[in-house]
């Protein structure tokens, strides 16, 4: 036995590198992510490459018993991973709901990805927890919540959903018999990811209610309590109300302190999804729109999204903390977990006491890193600049022949389409967004408003700047121009044809 350990061991070794091939590794990779982060500044790069093979040279190259190269897997990922698709760190990308990744945050994550505290539990990994309950705690007093509050550092936004639902279900002890007599209040403009969670959480059966939205694209506040009186008096449960704090297509802000109060007054839990527009109230331009918040129960908000951070990053608090903490509790650890449950080891809360989640990812260093390295200001400067990049656009746009904008932003989402086409409106724009995505420079994205299609952008990468914006207004003038002569040169019967494709 013990020769075969020993045959084993020098094989198994194999894992654990030398500090001779650590260093080699460790250049290569810093020298590649050099060079992509350089050419990002340069105009060789693009924010979306559109490619015929889509990445599928990584099916060639399968997993073997053999090892491979380092440069070999540089050249892959560069290949079919960097130079395909959309690019999220680039300041061209305006697509979706983007923020770009943080340069601290890769050198926290390799932190502590070579250290690998267990940073699900205060008794394995006190500093790893205290970390991640910084992060919380500065969050909380971001918007206001009281130090009662409990929350997670999740995977992102659509994870944080599941838990701040569940906690509301569970603070009511409501019983799977009256899942049917529950009732969930969203608008049009909510994200999809409210009726995910409560598909996960077992609550298919809740009666959804979608409240039209106002003339600003909020949350109608009339139609709300109108329609919370009816269901009480029909008998039902108003269980949740989702309110949105920037939504993604538009970016508006529902009423939160009006909703706050309804809420209050029929006893109805509030929930703010600030998945994407949280962080702005770091912003003095936005700070005024999210009043309101801290009246709620409990809230979401993607460091992934509006703090720059690379994405795996969500965050969900719960004002009265008790609750977070009764929805993911347990009657009784495992067996193997019996010490670090002790009582004595509980000077903070694990983070595995507050979610579904054990084992994970020490996701606090990711975000604390960036936040101590930079301080704050230059997060609020970014934001407010977002914001005002969003309305030079809205205003340059708006002084340019032919073109009708959504609402004026009130975060970083534009959403525009050309009207003076000798064609269908739709078809046409929807040719202008090819044409973009071809030229790849600027990556943008569409969505409907009451059904009509409109090309959106959304501005929340760090290193989108005005230069980006005017790049933008030229290439959409440029390309509006060209279509509109290539439709006037062809015969009448042929135009349709051409806008086609
Ligand atoms: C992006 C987004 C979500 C989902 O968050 P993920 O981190 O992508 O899971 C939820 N709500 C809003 C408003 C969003 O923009």
């Amino acid at each position: 036995m013990l020769s075969k350990i020993h045959k084993l061991e020098t094989v198994a070794k194999e894992l654990d590198p030398c500090v001779e091939k650590r260093q080699i590794w460790a250049k290569q990779v810093i020298k590649h992510s050099e060079e992509f982060m350089e050419t990002l500044n340069t105009d060789k790069s693009k924010a979306f490459n559109k490619t015929e093979h889509n990445g599928n040279q990584l099916l060639y190259s399968l997993i073997k018993e053999e090892p491979t190269p380092m440069e070999n897997l540089l050249e892959l990922f560069r290949h079919n991973v960097e130079r395909n698709g959309l690019v999220e760190s680039h300041g061209g990308h305006m697509a979706y709901v983007n923020s770009g990744g943080l340069y601290p945050s890769s050198l926290a994550d390799y932190l502590s990805d070579v250290v690998n505290p267990y940073s699900a539990m205060f008794h394995d990994s006190p500093g790893s927890v205290r970390i991640e309950n910084m992060v919380l705690k500065w969050i909380a007093a971001c918007f206001g919540y009281p130090d009662s509050f409990a929350g997670n550092l999740t995977s992102g936004g659509s994870a944080s959903t599941v838990l701040a639902l569940a906690a509301a279900r569970d603070s009511r002890n409501i019983k799977a018999r009256d899942f049917n007599k529950c009732v969930v209040y969203t608008t049009t403009l909510s994200h999809y990811c409210a009726e995910k969670a409560l598909n996960t959480i077992g609550m298919r059966e809740v009666v959804r209610r979608t409240i039209a939205v106002d003339s600003n694209y909020k949350m109608d506040v009339d139609i709300l309590r109108e329609t919370v009186k009816k269901d009480i008096e029909a008998g039902l449960i108003p269980f949740v109300v989702y309110t949105t704090a920037g939504t993604t297509d538009l970016g508006s802000v529902d009423p939160l302190e009006t909703i706050a109060g309804i809420s209050r007054e029929f006893n109805i839990w509030m929930h703010v999804d600030a998945c994407y527009g949280g962080f702005f109230i770091l912003s003095e331009e936005a700070t005024h729109l999210f009043k309101g918040i801290e009246k709620s129960d409990s809230f979401c908000v993607d460091p992934h999204k509006s703090l720059f951070i690379p994405y795996g990053c969500g965050a969900v608090l719960v004002k009265e903390g008790s609750k977070l903490a009764y929805s993911n509790a347990l009657n009784r650890p495992a067996f193997y977990l019996e010490d670090s449950f002790k009582d004595e080891c509980q000077d903070e809360p694990s983070p595995c006491n507050l979610s579904f989640e054990l084992s994970r990812h020490f996701r606090g260093l990711r975000v604390w890193m960036p936040l101590k390295l930079f301080g704050i200001r230059p997060f609020r400067s970014a934001l407010g600049e977002k914001i005002l990049l969003a309305r030079y656009f809205y205003d340059r746009l708006s002084e340019t022949d032919g073109f009708q904008l959504g609402p004026y932003p009130e975060l970083s989402v534009v959403v525009f389409r050309f009207i003076k086409c000798p064609c269908d409106t739709e078809t046409f724009n929807k040719e202008l967004l090819e044409q973009l995505m071809k030229d790849g420079r600027i990556a943008l994205a569409s969505t409907r408003i009451n059904g009509v299609y409109y090309l959106r952008i959304c501005i929340l990468c760090f290193r989108t700047h005005l230069k980006e914006m005017d790049l933008l207004i030229k290439l959409i003038s440029v390309n509006v121009k060209k279509m509109l002569k290539a439709i006037s040169v062809k015969p009448w019967e042929q135009q349709e044809q051409y806008v086609r494709g």
